[in-house]
């Protein structure tokens, strides 16, 4: 069964995926790491960014391990983001990214993150979730998590959320059948409850129990 939870960044989306993900006992894909491992190889590469997001080995687990090197903090710097949401407007890199995903997602129990997974990774996810925030609120949460200051990270935030909205391939929005919730002013541990008792509602009731 897949959970997807989509929504844009800061919206607490890692937090509740991850927690989610335990809570159930499934396991976790941050998709967005995948795009930022694309991002963080073609600030040194010559290749064409389709061919890196073709060829790149990208393993996801506690770490995030590129072609043998742990970048798990590397992807996380600030013109790494800022390169991902421009790779992650190329219909190429897109494509390869996407068939990796379902590739992993055909087996098993997984809480999916990015901005696409209810809408194209994984149309027929059992749960769909859109988390959203008010954008200050989420610049402060992304700020204190980076230690870094909340006016700036709102400015490059909304650079972000405009490319990642406006993109002609999978732009971010709300799959039809998602449930939209907006975490202004919740705690991520209602969040959490809130999504694993429908998650578990799901699976009770795909189970036929
Ligand atoms: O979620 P995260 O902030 O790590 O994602 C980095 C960037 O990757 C996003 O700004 C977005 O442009 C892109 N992304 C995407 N589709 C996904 C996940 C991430 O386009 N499913």
């Amino acid at each position: 069964m897949v959970i997807a939870i989509d929504g844009p960044a800061g919206a607490g989306k890692s937090t509740v995926a991850r927690a989610v993900a335990t809570a159930l006992g499934y396991t976790y894909l941050d998709t967005g790491a995948m795009y930022r491992c694309v991002a963080l190889a073609s600030l040194t590469s010559p290749a064409p960014v389709a061919e890196l997001a073709e060829q790149l080995q990208i393993a996801l687990a506690e770490r995030v391990v590129l072609d043998g090197t742990d970048v798990t903090d590397a992807i996380r710097a600030p013109e790494v983001s800022e390169q991902a949401s421009k790779v992650a407007a190329d219909p190429a890199v897109r494509r390869a990214l996407v068939r990796q995903q379902q590739r992993l997602l055909r087996d098993g129990d997984w809480v999916a993150e990015g901005r696409d997974v209810g809408t194209v990774v994984a149309p027929d996810a059992a749960l769909k979730i859109f988390l959203t925030a008010d954008p200050a609120e989420r610049a402060r949460r992304r700020a204190a998590q980076l230690g870094a200051d909340p006016e700036t990270v709102l400015a490059e935030q909304a650079v972000r959320d405009e490319r990642d909205s406006a993109r002609a391939d999978s732009p971010l929005r709300p799959a039809a059948d998602a449930v939209v919730l907006d975490t202004t002013g919740l705690a991520l541990e209602q969040v959490v409850a809130q999504i694993s008792a429908q998650a578990r509602r799901v699976a009770g009731s795909a189970a036929g129990g």
